[in-house]
Protein backbone atom coordinates (compact mmCIF):
# COMPACT_ATOMS: atom_id res chain seq x y z
CA UNK A 1 0.00 0.00 0.00
CA UNK A 2 3.04 2.58 0.51
CA UNK A 3 4.57 2.05 -2.30
CA UNK A 4 1.27 2.39 -4.48
CA UNK A 5 0.56 5.71 -2.20
CA UNK A 6 4.54 6.54 -3.24
CA UNK A 7 4.22 6.05 -6.82
CA UNK A 8 0.73 8.07 -7.00
CA UNK A 9 2.08 10.90 -5.42
CA UNK A 10 5.27 11.28 -7.80
CA UNK A 11 2.49 10.69 -10.58
CA UNK A 12 0.65 13.82 -9.30
CA UNK A 13 3.60 15.87 -9.07
CA UNK A 14 3.45 15.76 -5.10
CA UNK A 15 7.49 16.07 -4.12
CA UNK A 16 8.57 16.82 -0.21
CA UNK A 17 5.68 15.80 1.96
CA UNK A 18 7.59 13.01 3.47
CA UNK A 19 9.42 13.61 6.77
CA UNK A 20 10.26 11.73 9.50
CA UNK A 21 8.75 12.02 12.73
CA UNK A 22 5.99 13.72 11.23
CA UNK A 23 2.24 12.72 11.35
CA UNK A 24 1.40 9.29 10.52
CA UNK A 25 -1.07 8.77 8.00
CA UNK A 26 -2.71 4.91 7.57
CA UNK A 27 -4.59 3.64 5.24
CA UNK A 28 -8.16 1.79 6.76
CA UNK A 29 -7.69 -0.81 3.85
CA UNK A 30 -5.11 -2.43 5.95
CA UNK A 31 -4.30 -0.56 8.79
CA UNK A 32 -0.96 -0.19 7.37
CA UNK A 33 1.26 3.12 7.62
CA UNK A 34 1.52 4.59 3.89
CA UNK A 35 3.34 7.99 4.75
CA UNK A 36 4.40 10.71 7.56
CA UNK A 37 3.77 14.10 6.56
CA UNK A 38 5.10 17.51 8.07
CA UNK A 39 2.08 19.61 10.21
CA UNK A 40 2.12 23.32 9.69
CA UNK A 41 3.31 24.99 12.90
CA UNK A 42 1.15 27.95 14.38
CA UNK A 43 3.62 30.59 12.69
CA UNK A 44 3.62 28.60 9.65
CA UNK A 45 -0.12 29.00 9.19
CA UNK A 46 0.34 33.29 10.43
CA UNK A 47 2.19 33.45 7.04
CA UNK A 48 -0.33 31.71 5.08
CA UNK A 49 -3.00 34.14 6.29
CA UNK A 50 -0.96 36.82 5.48
CA UNK A 51 0.02 35.08 2.30
CA UNK A 52 -3.70 34.57 1.22
CA UNK A 53 -4.52 38.33 1.72
CA UNK A 54 -1.58 39.64 -0.91
CA UNK A 55 -2.95 36.67 -3.04
CA UNK A 56 -6.57 37.98 -2.38
CA UNK A 57 -5.94 41.80 -3.08
CA UNK A 58 -4.53 40.86 -6.81
CA UNK A 59 -7.03 38.04 -7.44
CA UNK A 60 -10.28 39.88 -7.26
CA UNK A 61 -8.97 42.89 -9.31
CA UNK A 62 -8.60 39.72 -12.02
CA UNK A 63 -12.12 39.72 -14.46
CA UNK A 64 -14.49 36.86 -13.37
CA UNK A 65 -14.28 35.08 -16.89
CA UNK A 66 -9.98 35.42 -16.70
CA UNK A 67 -10.68 33.27 -12.79
CA UNK A 68 -12.26 30.88 -14.65
CA UNK A 69 -9.85 30.18 -17.26
CA UNK A 70 -7.71 28.69 -14.40
CA UNK A 71 -10.83 26.90 -13.23
CA UNK A 72 -11.61 25.19 -16.84
CA UNK A 73 -8.11 24.33 -16.45
CA UNK A 74 -8.12 22.91 -13.46
CA UNK A 75 -10.87 20.75 -14.87
CA UNK A 76 -8.73 19.21 -17.60
CA UNK A 77 -5.69 18.72 -15.63
CA UNK A 78 -8.71 16.47 -13.17
CA UNK A 79 -9.65 14.77 -16.22
CA UNK A 80 -6.18 13.91 -16.70
CA UNK A 81 -5.72 13.00 -13.32
CA UNK A 82 -8.63 10.97 -12.50
CA UNK A 83 -7.60 7.29 -12.57
CA UNK A 84 -4.93 8.11 -9.91
CA UNK A 85 -6.32 10.82 -7.61
CA UNK A 86 -9.53 8.54 -7.74
CA UNK A 87 -7.22 5.44 -6.87
CA UNK A 88 -5.31 7.64 -3.97
CA UNK A 89 -8.90 8.67 -2.61
CA UNK A 90 -9.69 4.82 -1.81
CA UNK A 91 -6.45 4.35 -0.06
CA UNK A 92 -6.84 7.02 2.06
CA UNK A 93 -10.58 6.71 3.20
CA UNK A 94 -11.48 3.86 2.44
CA UNK A 95 -14.31 4.37 0.04
CA UNK A 96 -14.89 1.68 -2.83
CA UNK A 97 -13.00 2.64 -6.19
CA UNK A 98 -15.67 3.45 -7.82
CA UNK A 99 -16.46 5.99 -5.07
CA UNK A 100 -12.93 7.20 -5.35
CA UNK A 101 -13.60 8.14 -9.17
CA UNK A 102 -16.81 9.44 -8.35
CA UNK A 103 -15.84 11.88 -6.39
CA UNK A 104 -12.87 13.08 -8.78
CA UNK A 105 -15.76 13.54 -11.24
CA UNK A 106 -17.75 15.57 -8.82
CA UNK A 107 -14.86 17.64 -8.80
CA UNK A 108 -14.75 18.13 -12.35
CA UNK A 109 -18.66 18.45 -12.61
CA UNK A 110 -18.33 21.34 -9.74
CA UNK A 111 -15.21 22.97 -12.33
CA UNK A 112 -17.25 22.92 -15.10
CA UNK A 113 -20.43 24.79 -13.10
CA UNK A 114 -17.76 27.55 -11.74
CA UNK A 115 -16.58 27.82 -15.24
CA UNK A 116 -20.29 28.80 -16.42
CA UNK A 117 -20.36 30.78 -13.21
CA UNK A 118 -17.63 33.01 -14.10
CA UNK A 119 -19.83 34.70 -16.67
CA UNK A 120 -22.53 34.81 -14.32
CA UNK A 121 -22.08 36.43 -10.93
CA UNK A 122 -24.96 38.32 -11.78
CA UNK A 123 -26.45 41.20 -10.01
CA UNK A 124 -30.03 42.78 -10.09
CA UNK A 125 -31.30 46.13 -11.41
CA UNK A 126 -34.23 46.86 -8.98
CA UNK A 127 -37.31 49.26 -9.24
CA UNK A 128 -36.28 52.83 -7.11
CA UNK A 129 -39.66 54.40 -5.76
CA UNK A 130 -37.36 57.74 -6.18
CA UNK A 131 -38.00 59.71 -10.24
CA UNK A 132 -35.06 59.53 -11.92
CA UNK A 133 -33.18 57.41 -10.05
CA UNK A 134 -31.43 53.65 -10.35
CA UNK A 135 -30.41 50.81 -7.68
CA UNK A 136 -28.37 48.30 -8.61
CA UNK A 137 -27.24 44.99 -6.47
CA UNK A 138 -23.25 43.39 -7.15
CA UNK A 139 -21.25 41.17 -5.82
CA UNK A 140 -17.76 41.34 -5.25
CA UNK A 141 -14.88 39.18 -3.37
CA UNK A 142 -14.85 38.98 0.00
CA UNK A 143 -11.81 37.84 1.20
CA UNK A 144 -9.87 34.63 1.82
CA UNK A 145 -11.61 31.62 2.53
CA UNK A 146 -10.93 28.84 5.30
CA UNK A 147 -12.03 25.77 4.00
CA UNK A 148 -11.89 23.23 6.69
CA UNK A 149 -12.93 19.17 6.07
CA UNK A 150 -14.11 15.85 6.61
CA UNK A 151 -12.41 12.51 6.11
CA UNK A 152 -15.20 11.17 4.45
CA UNK A 153 -15.22 13.87 1.26
CA UNK A 154 -11.42 14.40 1.30
CA UNK A 155 -11.32 15.74 -1.86
CA UNK A 156 -14.99 16.87 -3.03
CA UNK A 157 -16.08 18.84 -0.10
CA UNK A 158 -12.92 21.08 -0.87
CA UNK A 159 -13.65 21.33 -4.27
CA UNK A 160 -17.01 22.41 -3.99
CA UNK A 161 -15.49 25.34 -1.47
CA UNK A 162 -12.11 26.33 -3.61
CA UNK A 163 -13.39 26.57 -7.55
CA UNK A 164 -16.47 28.72 -6.37
CA UNK A 165 -14.68 30.97 -3.99
CA UNK A 166 -11.93 31.12 -6.45
CA UNK A 167 -13.88 32.19 -9.06
CA UNK A 168 -15.53 34.63 -6.77
CA UNK A 169 -12.20 36.32 -6.74
CA UNK A 170 -11.34 34.76 -3.45
CA UNK A 171 -8.12 32.54 -1.72
CA UNK A 172 -8.70 29.82 0.11
CA UNK A 173 -6.19 28.45 2.67
CA UNK A 174 -7.28 24.30 3.71
CA UNK A 175 -7.33 22.34 6.31
CA UNK A 176 -7.87 18.98 5.64
CA UNK A 177 -9.13 16.07 7.47
CA UNK A 178 -6.15 14.84 9.48
CA UNK A 179 -7.06 11.26 8.68
CA UNK A 180 -6.53 12.24 4.80
CA UNK A 181 -3.62 14.60 4.33
CA UNK A 182 -2.74 12.77 1.32
CA UNK A 183 -5.08 13.63 -0.83
CA UNK A 184 -5.42 17.14 0.03
CA UNK A 185 -1.57 17.45 -0.90
CA UNK A 186 -2.57 15.59 -4.44
CA UNK A 187 -5.62 17.99 -5.16
CA UNK A 188 -2.99 20.92 -4.46
CA UNK A 189 -0.43 19.99 -6.86
CA UNK A 190 -3.28 19.47 -9.68
CA UNK A 191 -4.19 23.13 -9.38
CA UNK A 192 -0.90 23.81 -9.13
CA UNK A 193 -0.39 22.42 -12.52
CA UNK A 194 -3.61 24.71 -14.03
CA UNK A 195 -2.09 27.73 -11.91
CA UNK A 196 1.50 27.50 -13.94
CA UNK A 197 -0.04 28.36 -17.45
CA UNK A 198 -1.61 30.80 -16.29
CA UNK A 199 -0.07 34.44 -16.15
CA UNK A 200 -2.82 36.66 -13.98
CA UNK A 201 -2.60 33.95 -10.86
CA UNK A 202 -0.91 35.28 -7.89
CA UNK A 203 1.46 32.57 -5.56
CA UNK A 204 -0.48 31.37 -2.94
CA UNK A 205 -3.70 31.90 -4.39
CA UNK A 206 -4.50 28.28 -2.85
CA UNK A 207 -2.88 26.45 0.31
CA UNK A 208 -2.91 23.79 1.82
CA UNK A 209 -1.95 23.38 5.77
CA UNK A 210 -1.77 20.20 7.27
CA UNK A 211 -2.60 20.22 10.67
CA UNK A 212 -5.40 18.92 13.69
CA UNK A 213 -8.01 20.82 15.14
CA UNK A 214 -5.78 23.38 16.57
CA UNK A 215 -4.72 24.67 13.44
CA UNK A 216 -8.29 24.68 12.19
CA UNK A 217 -8.90 26.91 15.36
CA UNK A 218 -6.38 29.55 14.52
CA UNK A 219 -7.85 29.60 11.15
CA UNK A 220 -11.50 29.87 12.79
CA UNK A 221 -10.79 32.65 15.29
CA UNK A 222 -8.41 34.57 12.58
CA UNK A 223 -9.89 37.53 11.48
CA UNK A 224 -8.26 36.83 8.51
CA UNK A 225 -9.94 34.45 7.20
CA UNK A 226 -13.20 36.07 5.94
CA UNK A 227 -15.12 33.10 5.43
CA UNK A 228 -14.70 29.96 7.32
CA UNK A 229 -16.20 26.78 5.33
CA UNK A 230 -15.85 24.18 7.97
CA UNK A 231 -17.31 20.52 7.74
CA UNK A 232 -17.62 17.91 9.78
CA UNK A 233 -19.22 16.89 13.28
CA UNK A 234 -21.88 18.83 14.83
CA UNK A 235 -19.57 19.02 17.73
CA UNK A 236 -17.19 20.61 15.49
CA UNK A 237 -19.60 22.91 14.36
CA UNK A 238 -20.67 23.41 18.17
CA UNK A 239 -16.72 24.68 18.75
CA UNK A 240 -16.79 27.00 15.53
CA UNK A 241 -19.93 28.51 15.16
CA UNK A 242 -19.57 31.09 18.06
CA UNK A 243 -15.89 32.02 17.26
CA UNK A 244 -16.58 33.09 13.97
CA UNK A 245 -19.68 35.04 14.99
CA UNK A 246 -17.83 36.33 17.56
CA UNK A 247 -15.40 38.24 15.04
CA UNK A 248 -18.79 39.35 12.42
CA UNK A 249 -16.76 36.29 10.16
CA UNK A 250 -19.32 34.60 7.93
CA UNK A 251 -19.82 30.56 8.64
CA UNK A 252 -20.49 27.85 6.09
CA UNK A 253 -21.43 25.08 8.40
CA UNK A 254 -21.85 21.41 6.86
CA UNK A 255 -22.56 19.11 9.87
CA UNK A 256 -23.79 15.76 11.03
CA UNK A 257 -26.61 14.23 9.91
CA UNK A 258 -29.50 11.80 10.69
CA UNK A 259 -31.18 11.15 7.53
CA UNK A 260 -34.42 8.96 7.13
CA UNK A 261 -36.06 7.33 4.46
CA UNK A 262 -39.98 6.45 4.13
CA UNK A 263 -41.60 3.62 2.25
CA UNK A 264 -45.42 4.04 1.62
CA UNK A 265 -47.77 1.38 1.00
CA UNK A 266 -47.80 2.13 -2.69
CA UNK A 267 -43.76 2.38 -3.15
CA UNK A 268 -41.86 0.26 -5.78
CA UNK A 269 -40.48 -2.22 -3.32
CA UNK A 270 -37.27 -2.71 -5.70
CA UNK A 271 -36.10 1.09 -6.31
CA UNK A 272 -36.59 1.29 -2.33
CA UNK A 273 -34.72 -1.59 -1.69
CA UNK A 274 -31.89 -0.40 -4.06
CA UNK A 275 -31.67 3.02 -2.64
CA UNK A 276 -31.99 1.49 0.99
CA UNK A 277 -28.83 -0.57 0.78
CA UNK A 278 -26.90 2.11 -1.34
CA UNK A 279 -28.02 4.46 1.13
CA UNK A 280 -26.85 2.30 4.22
CA UNK A 281 -23.96 0.65 3.07
CA UNK A 282 -22.29 3.27 0.52
CA UNK A 283 -19.10 5.04 1.60
CA UNK A 284 -19.55 2.18 4.38
CA UNK A 285 -22.50 4.02 6.36
CA UNK A 286 -19.91 7.33 6.49
CA UNK A 287 -21.32 9.69 4.61
CA UNK A 288 -23.14 13.14 6.06
CA UNK A 289 -26.34 11.50 3.81
CA UNK A 290 -26.46 7.97 4.58
CA UNK A 291 -29.21 6.51 5.37
CA UNK A 292 -29.43 6.27 9.23
CA UNK A 293 -33.66 5.03 9.66
CA UNK A 294 -36.24 3.65 8.40
CA UNK A 295 -39.95 4.48 8.63
CA UNK A 296 -41.81 1.25 6.87
CA UNK A 297 -45.53 1.09 6.40
CA UNK A 298 -47.08 -1.42 8.24
CA UNK A 299 -48.78 -3.48 5.15
CA UNK A 300 -45.15 -3.85 3.57
CA UNK A 301 -43.11 -4.30 6.76
CA UNK A 302 -42.19 -7.90 7.21
CA UNK A 303 -41.50 -8.35 3.52
CA UNK A 304 -39.49 -5.37 2.94
CA UNK A 305 -37.88 -5.54 5.96
CA UNK A 306 -36.41 -8.85 5.62
CA UNK A 307 -35.30 -8.51 1.70
CA UNK A 308 -32.87 -5.76 3.74
CA UNK A 309 -31.44 -8.25 5.83
CA UNK A 310 -30.88 -10.56 3.05
CA UNK A 311 -29.41 -7.73 1.05
CA UNK A 312 -27.26 -6.90 4.54
CA UNK A 313 -25.63 -10.26 4.48
CA UNK A 314 -25.38 -10.90 1.35
CA UNK A 315 -23.19 -7.59 -0.03
CA UNK A 316 -19.09 -8.54 -0.71
CA UNK A 317 -17.65 -6.36 1.74
CA UNK A 318 -13.59 -6.26 1.62
CA UNK A 319 -10.85 -4.89 -0.06
CA UNK A 320 -12.32 -1.43 -1.57
CA UNK A 321 -10.17 -1.19 -4.74
CA UNK A 322 -11.57 -4.64 -6.09
CA UNK A 323 -14.19 -4.32 -8.18
CA UNK A 324 -16.68 -7.00 -6.81
CA UNK A 325 -16.87 -5.04 -3.24
CA UNK A 326 -20.13 -3.18 -2.32
CA UNK A 327 -18.89 -2.31 1.89
CA UNK A 328 -15.17 -1.08 2.18
CA UNK A 329 -13.48 -0.63 5.84
CA UNK A 330 -14.62 1.77 8.81
CA UNK A 331 -12.04 4.74 8.98
CA UNK A 332 -10.55 3.65 12.11
CA UNK A 333 -10.72 1.49 15.67
CA UNK A 334 -12.81 4.75 17.14
CA UNK A 335 -15.06 4.33 14.31
CA UNK A 336 -15.76 0.48 15.27
CA UNK A 337 -16.06 0.66 18.55
CA UNK A 338 -19.19 3.70 18.35
CA UNK A 339 -20.50 1.25 16.07
CA UNK A 340 -20.31 -1.59 18.37
CA UNK A 341 -21.49 0.66 21.41
CA UNK A 342 -24.53 1.84 19.23
CA UNK A 343 -25.49 -1.84 18.47
CA UNK A 344 -24.71 -2.91 22.61
CA UNK A 345 -27.19 0.23 23.25
CA UNK A 346 -30.04 -0.93 20.52
CA UNK A 347 -30.05 -4.67 22.05
CA UNK A 348 -30.41 -2.91 25.54
CA UNK A 349 -33.56 -0.65 24.10
CA UNK A 350 -35.24 -4.46 23.01
CA UNK A 351 -34.05 -3.98 19.08
CA UNK A 352 -33.68 -6.87 17.43
CA UNK A 353 -30.16 -6.54 15.60
CA UNK A 354 -29.03 -8.51 12.53
CA UNK A 355 -25.19 -8.23 11.24
CA UNK A 356 -22.83 -5.46 12.54
CA UNK A 357 -20.12 -8.14 13.86
CA UNK A 358 -16.59 -7.50 12.57
CA UNK A 359 -15.31 -9.39 9.38
CA UNK A 360 -11.57 -10.92 9.32
CA UNK A 361 -9.66 -9.40 6.06
CA UNK A 362 -6.28 -11.00 7.82
CA UNK A 363 -5.52 -7.23 8.75
CA UNK A 364 -5.66 -6.41 12.80
CA UNK A 365 -5.33 -2.60 11.99
CA UNK A 366 -8.61 -2.43 9.46
CA UNK A 367 -11.76 -2.77 10.59
CA UNK A 368 -14.66 -4.10 8.11
CA UNK A 369 -17.87 -4.72 9.27
CA UNK A 370 -21.28 -6.70 8.06
CA UNK A 371 -23.69 -3.89 7.90
CA UNK A 372 -26.19 -3.74 11.16
CA UNK A 373 -30.30 -3.43 10.79
CA UNK A 374 -31.61 -3.12 14.04
CA UNK A 375 -35.66 -3.48 14.07
CA UNK A 376 -36.51 -0.83 16.84
CA UNK A 377 -39.47 -1.90 19.85
CA UNK A 378 -42.86 -0.19 19.38
CA UNK A 379 -42.18 1.84 22.46
CA UNK A 380 -38.75 3.39 20.89
CA UNK A 381 -39.77 5.96 18.73
CA UNK A 382 -36.73 7.09 17.49
CA UNK A 383 -32.96 7.94 17.33
CA UNK A 384 -31.58 11.01 17.69
CA UNK A 385 -27.79 10.52 17.08
CA UNK A 386 -25.58 9.88 14.27
CA UNK A 387 -23.62 6.80 14.36
CA UNK A 388 -21.22 7.48 11.17
CA UNK A 389 -21.31 3.91 10.30
CA UNK A 390 -23.53 1.47 7.99
CA UNK A 391 -26.22 0.82 10.77
CA UNK A 392 -29.87 0.84 9.65
CA UNK A 393 -32.71 1.49 12.68
CA UNK A 394 -35.83 0.74 11.08
CA UNK A 395 -39.69 1.44 12.77
CA UNK A 396 -43.00 0.69 11.27
CA UNK A 397 -46.03 3.60 10.76
CA UNK A 398 -49.56 3.36 9.70
CA UNK A 399 -50.00 6.84 9.14
CA UNK A 400 -47.70 9.46 7.06
CA UNK A 401 -48.09 12.46 9.47
CA UNK A 402 -46.65 10.27 12.11
CA UNK A 403 -43.85 9.23 9.76
CA UNK A 404 -42.59 12.61 8.48
CA UNK A 405 -43.23 13.97 12.20
CA UNK A 406 -40.72 11.54 13.06
CA UNK A 407 -38.49 12.20 10.06
CA UNK A 408 -38.55 15.77 11.95
CA UNK A 409 -37.96 14.73 15.22
CA UNK A 410 -34.22 14.69 15.66
CA UNK A 411 -31.55 17.58 15.83
CA UNK A 412 -30.38 17.20 12.48
CA UNK A 413 -31.32 18.20 9.13
CA UNK A 414 -29.71 17.19 6.23
CA UNK A 415 -31.14 14.58 3.91
CA UNK A 416 -34.60 12.90 3.76
CA UNK A 417 -36.18 10.68 1.11
CA UNK A 418 -40.01 9.17 0.54
CA UNK A 419 -40.66 6.27 -1.66
CA UNK A 420 -44.73 6.15 -2.77
CA UNK A 421 -46.53 6.72 -5.87
CA UNK A 422 -48.86 8.53 -4.27
CA UNK A 423 -48.77 12.02 -5.66
CA UNK A 424 -50.52 13.33 -2.65
CA UNK A 425 -47.59 11.79 -0.45
CA UNK A 426 -44.93 12.89 -2.56
CA UNK A 427 -46.30 16.33 -2.36
CA UNK A 428 -46.78 16.79 1.48
CA UNK A 429 -43.23 15.34 2.22
CA UNK A 430 -41.88 18.38 -0.29
CA UNK A 431 -44.39 20.74 1.59
CA UNK A 432 -44.43 23.49 4.60
CA UNK A 433 -45.43 20.52 6.57
CA UNK A 434 -43.35 17.87 4.83
CA UNK A 435 -39.88 16.80 6.06
CA UNK A 436 -37.71 19.68 7.74
CA UNK A 437 -34.52 18.77 5.98
CA UNK A 438 -32.26 20.58 3.66
CA UNK A 439 -32.26 17.82 1.42
CA UNK A 440 -35.86 16.14 0.80
CA UNK A 441 -35.75 13.34 -2.18
CA UNK A 442 -38.77 11.20 -3.55
CA UNK A 443 -38.32 7.89 -4.81
CA UNK A 444 -34.40 8.34 -4.63
CA UNK A 445 -32.34 7.86 -1.35
CA UNK A 446 -30.70 10.09 0.49
CA UNK A 447 -27.17 10.18 -0.20
CA UNK A 448 -25.68 10.66 -3.73
CA UNK A 449 -26.12 14.35 -4.43
CA UNK A 450 -25.50 15.72 -7.73
CA UNK A 451 -23.76 19.48 -7.73
CA UNK A 452 -26.54 21.62 -9.24
CA UNK A 453 -28.45 21.63 -6.30
CA UNK A 454 -27.47 23.58 -3.36
CA UNK A 455 -26.27 21.04 -0.94
CA UNK A 456 -26.97 21.53 2.93
CA UNK A 457 -29.15 20.84 5.81
CA UNK A 458 -30.94 22.65 8.33
CA UNK A 459 -30.42 22.49 12.14
CA UNK A 460 -27.85 20.87 13.67
CA UNK A 461 -26.22 20.38 10.41
CA UNK A 462 -25.69 23.68 10.33
CA UNK A 463 -27.54 26.21 7.46
CA UNK A 464 -24.80 25.88 5.42
CA UNK A 465 -25.45 25.53 1.30
CA UNK A 466 -22.66 24.68 -0.74
CA UNK A 467 -21.82 23.40 -4.51
CA UNK A 468 -24.84 24.33 -6.89
CA UNK A 469 -27.63 27.12 -6.92
CA UNK A 470 -26.75 30.60 -5.42
CA UNK A 471 -24.21 28.93 -2.98
CA UNK A 472 -22.07 31.14 -4.54
CA UNK A 473 -23.27 33.53 -2.76
CA UNK A 474 -21.62 32.42 0.23
CA UNK A 475 -18.25 33.09 -1.52
CA UNK A 476 -19.19 37.04 -2.18
CA UNK A 477 -19.93 40.41 -0.76
CA UNK A 478 -23.21 42.13 -1.66
CA UNK A 479 -22.89 45.28 -2.25
CA UNK A 480 -26.65 48.00 -3.16
CA UNK A 481 -25.83 51.32 -5.20
CA UNK A 482 -28.95 53.63 -5.71
CA UNK A 483 -27.92 56.36 -8.94
CA UNK A 484 -29.15 59.82 -8.85
CA UNK A 485 -29.39 60.72 -12.48
CA UNK A 486 -31.40 63.58 -11.96
CA UNK A 487 -30.91 67.44 -10.69
CA UNK A 488 -32.72 66.92 -7.41
CA UNK A 489 -32.30 65.00 -3.78
CA UNK A 490 -35.28 63.33 -3.48
CA UNK A 491 -35.59 61.24 -0.28
CA UNK A 492 -36.76 57.73 0.24
CA UNK A 493 -40.24 57.22 2.10
CA UNK A 494 -41.45 61.12 0.59
CA UNK A 495 -39.08 62.61 3.69
CA UNK A 496 -39.22 66.32 3.45
CA UNK A 497 -35.98 67.34 4.30
CA UNK A 498 -35.39 71.04 2.12
CA UNK A 499 -32.26 73.67 2.82
CA UNK A 500 -33.90 75.46 0.12
CA UNK A 501 -36.57 76.53 2.14
CA UNK A 502 -35.14 76.92 4.57
CA UNK A 503 -32.42 79.50 2.98
CA UNK A 504 -35.01 81.46 1.12
CA UNK A 505 -34.49 83.17 -1.94
CA UNK A 506 -30.51 82.73 -1.47
CA UNK A 507 -31.21 79.40 -2.53
CA UNK A 508 -30.19 77.38 -5.81
CA UNK A 509 -32.50 76.57 -7.91
CA UNK A 510 -32.45 73.00 -8.90
P1 LIG B 1 -14.69 15.93 12.60
O1 LIG B 1 -15.67 16.90 13.14
O2 LIG B 1 -14.00 15.04 13.55
O3 LIG B 1 -13.52 16.72 11.81
C1 LIG B 1 -13.82 17.53 10.69
C2 LIG B 1 -12.72 18.57 10.52
O4 LIG B 1 -12.83 19.55 11.55
C3 LIG B 1 -11.28 18.03 10.63
O5 LIG B 1 -10.49 18.66 9.65
C4 LIG B 1 -10.87 18.44 12.03
O6 LIG B 1 -9.48 18.57 12.20
C5 LIG B 1 -11.57 19.78 12.16
N1 LIG B 1 -11.83 20.24 13.52
C6 LIG B 1 -12.21 19.52 14.59
N2 LIG B 1 -12.42 20.32 15.66
C7 LIG B 1 -12.18 21.59 15.24
C8 LIG B 1 -12.21 22.87 15.88
N3 LIG B 1 -12.57 23.01 17.17
N4 LIG B 1 -11.91 23.96 15.16
C9 LIG B 1 -11.58 23.85 13.86
N5 LIG B 1 -11.50 22.66 13.19
C10 LIG B 1 -11.80 21.54 13.88
O7 LIG B 1 -15.46 15.10 11.47
P2 LIG B 1 -15.01 13.78 10.70
O8 LIG B 1 -15.01 12.61 11.64
O9 LIG B 1 -13.79 14.03 9.88
O10 LIG B 1 -16.23 13.61 9.67
C11 LIG B 1 -17.44 13.00 9.98
C12 LIG B 1 -18.52 14.02 10.30
O11 LIG B 1 -18.61 15.00 9.26
C13 LIG B 1 -19.90 13.39 10.37
O12 LIG B 1 -20.61 13.94 11.44
C14 LIG B 1 -20.53 13.78 9.03
O13 LIG B 1 -21.94 13.77 9.05
C15 LIG B 1 -19.96 15.15 8.84
N6 LIG B 1 -19.97 15.56 7.43
C16 LIG B 1 -20.89 16.47 7.03
C17 LIG B 1 -20.98 16.84 5.70
C18 LIG B 1 -22.02 17.83 5.23
O14 LIG B 1 -21.90 18.29 4.10
N7 LIG B 1 -23.02 18.17 6.02
C19 LIG B 1 -20.08 16.30 4.77
C20 LIG B 1 -19.13 15.39 5.21
C21 LIG B 1 -19.09 15.02 6.55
Amino acid sequence: MQQDTVNIMAKLGVKGFATENGMLVNSPIDGSNIAQVALASAQQTDVAMDAATVAFLQWRQVPAPERGHLIRLFGDKLRQHKMALGRLITIESGKLIQEGLGEVQEMIDICDFAVGLSRQLYGLVIASERPGHKMVESWHPIGPVGVISAFNFPAAVWAWNAVLALVCGNSVIWKPSEKTPLTALACQSVLSMAIQECNSVPRQLSQVLIGRATLGEQLVKDARMKVISATGSCDMGRKVAPVVAARFGRAILELGGNNALIVCASANLEMALDAVVFGVVGTAGQRCTSTRRLFVHTDVYPAFVSRIRQAFAAVTVGDPLAEQTLVGPLIDSAAYEVMQQALIDARKSGAVVTGGQRLDQGCAAAFYVRPALAEMPEAVKNIITETFAPLLYVFQFDDLNTAIAQNNAVPQGLSSAIFTTDLRQAELFTSAVGSDCGIANINIGTSGAEIGGAFGGEKETGGGRESGSDAWKGYMRRSTSTLNYSNCLPLAQGVSFSINEAMGPDALSC
